[in-house]
């Protein structure tokens, strides 16, 4: 049996991984020459480090995970603290730890886990064509591939989509910018063990410790679509947008360099229920697209992954194992995307009477109910 799997992201990796542990053979395509991730980092959380232990790649988790032991809210304008709590009874209840992780270093590490010289870049996806043998995936440089089935790991973006919902779907605006990147750890803008965010006018200023003494920081900024910034004009920009903010603010926009701050206008995708159309699945950003408020995208895909090696254990038939997944997974997604927005919409100020409830709500908050919250999301995973 060959798949085909379409993406070398976190989600295309991970099923051919979960794939390859059924005994199914798997060719990748990545449509660059060279990936560049949109983001600097991510947070593998507890459940996605499961799934990377469960698929062979755990070694990886521990090699770039920071240690992020603390969470702290500060109130961005006076830098008084919000609530301050350890992780550690997460960790307990759940079992394992969280990972936040350079993401070119994850992508690197993963793909050289595959194999680099056995995954076929510069494939870009044009169009799939499936019968009851198999189908074939057609590229733009008119070479094409034939498998048993596909997984289409595609992306936000993706080409396969199409193909299976019968249509196109819009990306949805999410309303905030977020501007990403990484520093060298410093004791003037947050301990180098804690995951500190800065919020204050429906805005948000985060700083998560990765390996090597870094910190990966985040601003989060509601503004319109398509305003006319880049990275040449990063430190104006946030300058202005921070102007009145806190000393450890002012100092972390000092400290980034521009050339390598990535600025993202956030979107998601309105969750769909078909997720495969007979011997074409997909899986992560292309099955579901959500805004990174509650940084459960790439754990997500892991889940698919993981799920998708669990059906082809089960069952052997491809559209019955696809099928399978399908029921296993869209409830699951679905509720990720929609929690993410939801947390989106608080955090952003969409009805600023909610935001600052919220920023009262964290003046009291012990740590329990967001440890509660984050238990309840990672124990809604495959591998509870
Ligand atoms: P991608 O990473 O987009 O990979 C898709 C791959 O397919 C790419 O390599 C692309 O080049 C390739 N491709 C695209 N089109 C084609 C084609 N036609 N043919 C062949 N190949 C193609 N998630 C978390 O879990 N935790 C976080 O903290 C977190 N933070 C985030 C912060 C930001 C700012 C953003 C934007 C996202 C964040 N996410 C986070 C989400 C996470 O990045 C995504 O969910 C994850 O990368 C999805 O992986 P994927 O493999 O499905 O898609």
């Amino acid at each position: 049996m060959k798949a085909l799997v379409i993406g070398a992201g976190i989600g295309g990796v991970s099923a051919a991984a979960a794939l390859k542990q059924q005994g199914i053979e798997c060719e990748i395509f990545e449509a660059v020459k060279a990936i560049k991730p949109v983001g600097a980092a991510i947070s593998v959380w507890s459940n996605g480090v499961k799934c990377m232990n469960h698929l062979g790649m755990g070694s990886i988790m521990d090699r770039l995970g920071g240690p992020m032991h603390y969470v702290a809210y500060k109130d961005g304008i006076n830098n008084s603290l919000m609530t301050q709590f350890s992780l550690s009874p997460l960790v307990e209840a759940v079992g394992e730890r969280p990972c936040p992780v350079s993401r070119a270093d994850l992508q690197e590490q993963m793909i050289d886990w595959w194999g680099k010289d056995s995954i076929q870049f510069g494939k870009r996806l044009e169009s799939l064509e499936q019968n009851a043998n198999g189908v074939t995936a057609y590229f733009t440089d008119g070479t094409s591939a034939h498998g048993d089935f596909v997984i289409a790991a595609d992306g936000t973006h993706s080409k396969a989509r199409k193909h299976v919902l019968g249509h196109d779907v819009e990306r949805r605006y999410a309303g905030y910018v977020n501007w990403n990147g990484l520093v060298d750890v410093s004791d003037d803008i947050a301990p180098p063990n804690q995951w500190t965010m800065f919020v204050g006018e429906g805005k948000r200023v985060s700083v998560m410790p990765i390996a090597n003494n870094r910190f990966y920081f985040f601003f989060d900024v509601p503004l319109p679509l398509g305003l006319d910034e880049d990275r040449t004009t990063v430190k104006q920009d946030l300058t202005g947008y921070f102007e009145g903010w806190a000393s450890p603010v002012q100092t972390l926009i000092q400290a980034i360099n521009p050339d390598t701050t990535n600025r993202i206008e956030i979107h998601d995708i309105e969750p769909f229920d078909q997720l495969v159309k007979g011997r074409i699945a997909l899986l992560g950003d292309s099955a579901h697209s959500t805004t990174p408020d509650i940084g459960q995208g790439g754990c997500s895909a892991l889940e698919d992954a993981v799920v998708l090696g669990q059906c082809f254990a089960k069952i052997k038939d491809i559209e019955a194992a696809l099928k399978e997944y399908e029921a296993a997974r869209r409830f699951r997604v679905k509720d990720l995307v929609l929690k993410a927005r939801k947390r989106c919409d608080v955090t952003h100020g969409k009805d600023m009477s909610e935001t600052l409830a919220w920023y009262d709500e964290l003046k009291v908050e012990s740590g329990e109910g967001i440890i509660d919250g984050l238990k309840k999301t990672i124990l809604g995973g495959p591998l509870a």
